[in-house]
């Protein structure tokens, strides 16, 4: 069945529309009609041919939320009309000790939502910039949000469980000092997350305008990064720092920031390497520096659900498919408040090119 979707054809391409297929509903799969996905900028990242490995035509998305319209008949955890979300992950191997762990994100056969390989056409896959997904159920999220709530459900999928993850791991909760750097999709989510937690919350940014935005969000305290004095105020002092910045930055800055055994966890993933930090920054005070990838399938319905009952969203800008290369260019200038989330019922009037 063909279906309209956007998706580039190059990395020095923009995005434009195409026809994909799906494959028929499987025993054990989900048929989904994609309501919203959100703009990460992984996305931006991946279709721009900034990371290596990138499969064309690349249709990009992994934070969809929508309505299952058709299940095959093994499967009983849903039902047409469902609201249903799907991440990052739409398959792995099942059967290693990270996917019986529930830590689907790290087995080695984790297949992404979109360029990974599979053998539905066209021998990758294809995300959520695209009118309806199939996924087989092990991978499928319940959205207990209400209807109203949908598209700022969406980039829970990823900007949500992506900080959650290692809030979580890292043990982050009341009596803790936490900084989120990055005041961006990812990061707005890190700071309500880390405040529902129950920490203290101190955000790091580097523009000015934010300052008083991140507040709202629910930092109790906000520093803007490029301002030394600013910065020293708070050395010796964090339990943890979760650093979402997109762009390759002076890590010792961050790290001198820490207490003892305190942790920096990096989840923005620049196309061009950090700077080395040094090693003194590591060894002065037991401090460890380590990263995070997205979020295995239970902690993701954990945290849908967490922020289902704690009435929390993210903050959204909707946009028409045909705004997504405008909204690039938007991101990449930090000119979002604070994700970007597309209507995909805006697919419908699209012409799909002919090229596919
Ligand atoms: P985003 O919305 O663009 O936010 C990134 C933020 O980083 C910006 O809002 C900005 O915050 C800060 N920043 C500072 N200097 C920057 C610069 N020169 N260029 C870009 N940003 C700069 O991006 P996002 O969707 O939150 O994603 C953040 C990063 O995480 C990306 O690299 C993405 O690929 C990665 N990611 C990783 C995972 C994972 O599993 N580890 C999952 C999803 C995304 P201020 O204005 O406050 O300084
Ligand atoms: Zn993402
Ligand atoms: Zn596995």
């Amino acid at each position: 069945m063909t279906i309209k979707a956007y998706g580039a054809h190059a990395g020095d391409k923009p995005l434009e529309p195409i026809d994909i297929t799906r494959r028929a509903t499987g025993a054990h799969d989900v048929r989904i009609d994609i309501a919203f996905c959100g703009v990460c900028h992984s996305d931006l990242h991946q279709v721009r041919a900034e990371w290596a490995g990138t499969r064309f035509p690349c249709v990009p998305g992994h934070e969809i939320v929508g309505r299952v319209s058709a299940v095959g008949p093994d499967v009983s955890a849903f039902k047409p009309g469902d609201l249903v979300g799907i991440g990052c992950i739409v398959d792995s191997c099942r059967g290693c000790d990270e996917c019986a762990d529930g830590l689907e994100n790290y087995c080695d056969g984790m297949v992404g939502t979109y360029n990974s390989p599979t053998p539905d056409a066209p021998g990758h896959t294809l995300g959520g910039y695209s009118q309806q997904i199939v996924v087989h159920e092990r991978y499928v999220l319940r959205i207990r949000h209400g209807e109203d709530q949908l598209a700022a459900v969406a980039p829970l999928l990823c900007a949500g469980i992506t900080t959650w993850s290692p809030l979580r791991h890292w043990q982050v909760g009341p009596g803790k000092k936490v900084g989120v750097v990055g005041i961006g999709g990812l990061g707005h989510m890190g700071i309500k997350l880390a405040h529902a937690l129950g920490a203290h919350v101190v955000a790091f940014t580097t523009s000015e305008s934010k300052r008083e935005a991140a507040l709202v969000l629910g930092a109790d305290e906000v520093v803007v990064s490029r301002n030394a004095g600013e910065m020293a105020a708070h050395r010796k002092s964090f339990d943890f720092i979760l650093n979402t910045v997109a762009a390759p930055h002076d890590l010792d800055a961050f790290l001198a920031l820490l207490k003892r055994d305190g942790t920096m966890t990096l989840v923005g993933a620049p196309a061009t390497p950090h700077p080395s930090p040094n090693v003194f920054s590591l060894i002065a005070k037991r401090r460890s520096l380590a990263g995070s990838l997205i979020g295995g399938i239970p902690e993701t319905q954990e945290m849908l659900d967490f922020c289902a009952e704690h009435g929390i969203v993210a903050d959204i800008e909707m946009i028409r498919m045909d705004e997504i290369n405008a909204a690039y260019e938007r991101m990449l200038k930090g000119d979002v408040k604070y994700r970007f989330v597309i209507d995909n019922a805006s697919l419908a009037g699209d012409a799909a090119s002919a090229g596919g």
